[in-house]
Parts: structure tokens; sequence; C-alpha cells
């Protein structure tokens, strides 16, 4: 069996998958404390039940071969910059990997759909991310940051981005740029349904440029992948159906053929993190 956890800034879920791959437990909580002292008890309370031979981790992080880098909203304690996969051998004598969150998302879509040869899955929420996988495989770059389109230039902003850049397509196309400009320009609205139907010109602005950001994720991501399927998920993008039309829109203005790319909403909701990182162990590191 396999033992996987989801580990966000605000939440940590598990999840254990029997050898068919159905879950056989599923809890989730607040995450707060050291990671490396909660992740080592909820492993020793799954271990007294189940036979787990795999331990899979997905994590809201910049990660490289099993070392968590950076996560700027997560209490990491011992766990920075540690091999994971020799932390998880040395202490419960399991096999174990861990990774990106939008990497496992991306693992897990590509899992669902055994024709596809090529897929980009690009998840809106409170960020805006991307990974890119061919023949099942993740293509890492050379730190593991390939298709990070979060963190590609777009429109100067006055906010920085969660790295530091100040242009990042993260301030103007996510969950927590409508949430910013909306504070910036005193607005009341947080979803972008309400920035849409507000009668405030500075809504709609937001609003726009929100679309714009989206646009041009759409299109950058044909020219520069050229994906049979993009899988859009993400809790932003999966709730407002005007990000699903707006990048159907994109896609017919994109230098790589409308017509061979497909976008597809994520259909795993929000299990697709903990089913990607069930699949870890089948993934190049
Ligand atoms: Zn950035």
């Amino acid at each position: 069996m396999k033992l996987v956890f989801d580990i966000g800034g605000t939440r940590l879920r598990r999840g254990v998958l029997d050898d068919r791959g159905e879950f056989v437990l599923l809890d989730d909580r607040i995450n707060a404390g050291d990671l490396e002292s909660t992740l080592e008890a909820l492993i020793d309370e799954a271990l007294a039940k189940y036979p787990i031979d795999f331990v899979g981790v997905s994590v809201a992080a910049q990660t490289f071969q099993n070392r968590i880098l950076s996560a700027p909203n997560i209490n990491l304690g011992a766990l920075k910059g540690v091999d994971f996969a020799a932390r998880m051998r040395t202490r419960f004598s399991l096999n174990a990997a861990i990774d990106n969150d939008l990497k496992c998302a991306a693992i897990a879509e590509v899992a669902a759909r055994a024709d596809v040869s090529s897929l980009f899955a690009l998840f809106i929420g409170t960020g805006i991310g991307g990974a890119y996988a061919e023949n099942g495989k993740l293509i890492r770059g050379a730190n593991n940051n390939a298709g990070e389109i979060g963190h590609m230039p777009f429109e100067k902003t006055p906010f920085l981005c969660g790295c530091g850049g100040a242009e990042c397509l993260e301030t103007s196309a996510s969950g927590s740029a409508i949430a910013k400009w909306s504070e910036y320009y005193g607005l009341k609205e947080r979803k972008l349904s309400d920035l849409i139907n507000s009668d405030n010109p500075k809504a709609t602005e937001i609003a726009d440029r929100f679309y714009r950001g989206v646009d041009r994720a759409i299109k950058t991501i044909a020219a520069l992948f050229n994906p049979r399927v993009i899988a859009l998920g993400g809790g932003l993008a999966l709730a407002e159906k005007s990000v699903l039309s707006c990048a159907n829109e994109a896609l017919k203005n994109a230098f790589a053929p409308a017509a061979d790319i497909a976008i597809e909403l994520s259909s795993l909701g929000d299990k697709a993190n903990l089913l990607g990182a069930s699949f870890l162990d089948l993934q190049p590191k």
C-alpha cells in the first residue's frame, strides 16, 4: 500500500491507497507546527494499521531531487534541504519521494489519460502554476523548475511575487493576485465573478488583467510545449466558468494549431496532488 501526503500552506492531507489505487484512508488537518514531527507521527500511525511500502509527498514548495529547497508558507523544521527519501529509509526503512505540488498534479492528470502523449497541467487557485509531462514522464529542467509558468514575466505590478519578482504572471492572474489588487483599490469584491459584475471600473480592470494573464499563459504553453492536452485545474479555474472560456478563446489565436490542442478541466478535484504523489515512485528524479 502507498501512504501519500499533500502539504499546503494551511492544510495537510493524508491518504492511504490500496494496490488497486483506491483510497482506504483519507484525512485532513490544519498544517500547524513543525512539519517533520507532524509527518513522522502520521507515518507511525499509518504504519501501525496498514502494510505501507511507499511514502509519496506533494508539497507547495520548490523541490529538487527529494529535497525541499524553499517553502515560504510552511514551517519545515529540520526537513529543509534534507534528502527526504534518505531520511525515510533510515527512519522507517521505507522507499519515499517528495515533489512540488504542481508536478504531482501533472502526474495525476497524465495517469488519468493513458492515451495522451503530451500534457501541460495549468492550475489556477491561490497561485498559478504549471508542469509538463511527455510520454508519462515529467520534464523537469535543470532544477525541477520547468513549466513554472507563474513566474514568467508578464506585467509589472506594485506587489512582489513570492519569488521576489515584480512582474511575474502570478501577481496578475491568480487568486492571491485578485485579493491583492482588490485590497490595493479598496474594493470589497474578492471573487472573479463579483469583479466582472461590479460597476466599479477598478473591478473590471482587475478582471481584465486576470484574463490577459490567462490568455498569455495559454498562448505561451501552446507555443513552447505544444501539448495535446492542457489540463486546467485549481480551485479558481474550476469554480469560475469564465476561466475555461477565456482559455479556449486564447487557443483560437495561438501559434500552435488550436485544433490539435484540447483544454480539459481536471476531473480529479482536490485529490490530484495526492494521486500524483502515489505515482512518484515511477517518475525519474
Ligand atoms: Zn515569481
